[in-house]
């Protein structure tokens, strides 16, 4: 069987660039897009600094179950949607370009006939699904159930929601976007573990961005007599201010029962278990959270160390 060429872009597609950042400072949002994700840009509102990537992740602090939805996740860094119609030929395999090429095979879903967003679509006597679907395209395909009635004349709206072009990124925007991608495998046990791995990483990230040195935590962390995971989160605090006692609770019993799932022991019984994707939102907070009192309370400003 020989696959059809692309069909081509038509007019009607639709293109959304996924890049809205929201200024940890005003609250202003934007549309921005960066290479290098670390970068400190300009607000366009109020004229301080941020660091692209926090203001990226602030635009979404209301809704970080977006990153993980089942169906149109978004990716953790700028992205691209698009979008079109196409008229069904009935049980004929059709290739569909999606007019930008995606750094990986994109999220896809069609619209049904109520705008909901569905894997695949059963029409009146008319089956339709992507069978395969890469970074530039996908291959449809579509079933009548009775050849001997001839399906209505049909156009299906799909979209896919993915990353284009090439971005700079802190390692722990990467983890946290494996994280997600576990998630919606429903593999919770190693999206814990990722997540724990993906906060560790933005805390050193953090402790770079505040001029802290190894030494620094080493010698803190023979004074205190705690680990130098502890250190470093006690350090942050002394500089930008206390972190909320609720997030502390949630972020010590997120790292027993990740302790538990690595060890499988706890020097606690009491602890709330989270679900993967609970863990997820708890963590996207938690960044927030902190980026939120870095922003405030710094008393200086930030000293960006260039890698
Ligand atoms: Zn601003």
């Amino acid at each position: 069987m020989s696959i059809p060429n692309p069909t081509p872009n038509p007019a009607s597609h639709l293109f959304f660039q996924i890049g809205i950042v929201c200024c940890p400072h005003c609250d202003v949002s934007f549309t921005l897009n960066c290479e290098d994700l670390n970068t400190r840009v300009w607000c366009q509102s109020c004229g301080k600094t941020f660091i692209y990537v926090d203001a990226f992740l602030n635009h979404y602090r209301r809704d970080p179950r977006i990153f993980i939805d089942p169906i149109h996740p978004i990716p953790i860094a700028p992205g691209y949607t698009s979008g079109g119609e196409t008229p069904i030929t009935p049980d004929e395999i059709q290739v569909i370009a999606y007019g930008v090429l995606y750094n990986r095979p994109p999220e896809l879903f069609f619209l049904n006939e109520q705008g909901k967003p569905s894997r695949d679509l059963l029409l009146d006597n008319l089956y339709v699904a992507a069978v395969s679907i890469n970074a530039e395209s996908f291959i449809l395909l579509s079933r009548t159930f009775n050849r001997a009635i001839k399906p209505p004349a049909y156009t299906i709206r799909w979209m896919a929601i993915g990353e284009i072009g090439k971005h700079e990124k802190p390692i722990w925007i990467d983890i946290l976007q494996n994280a997600a991608g576990l998630i919606l495998k429903s593999e919770e046990q190693a999206a814990l573990v990722m997540l724990q791995v993906a906060l560790d990483f933005f805390i050193d990230a953090l402790m770079e961005q505040l001029g802290f040195k190894s030494y620094d935590v080493k010698t803190a962390s023979r004074r205190w007599k705690i680990s130098d995971r502890r250190t470093k989160l006690r350090l942050i605090e002394e500089r930008i201010g206390s972190f909320s006692k609720e997030l502390t609770t949630k972020l010590i019993n997120l790292a027993e029962q990740r302790n538990r799932l690595v060890h499988g022991k706890t020097s606690r019984k009491d602890i709330e278990t989270y679900s993967g994707s609970d863990a997820f939102v708890l963590i996207v907070e938690a960044i927030n959270a902190i980026n939120e009192l870095k922003y405030s309370n710094l008393r200086q400003p930030i000293k960006l160390v260039k890698k």
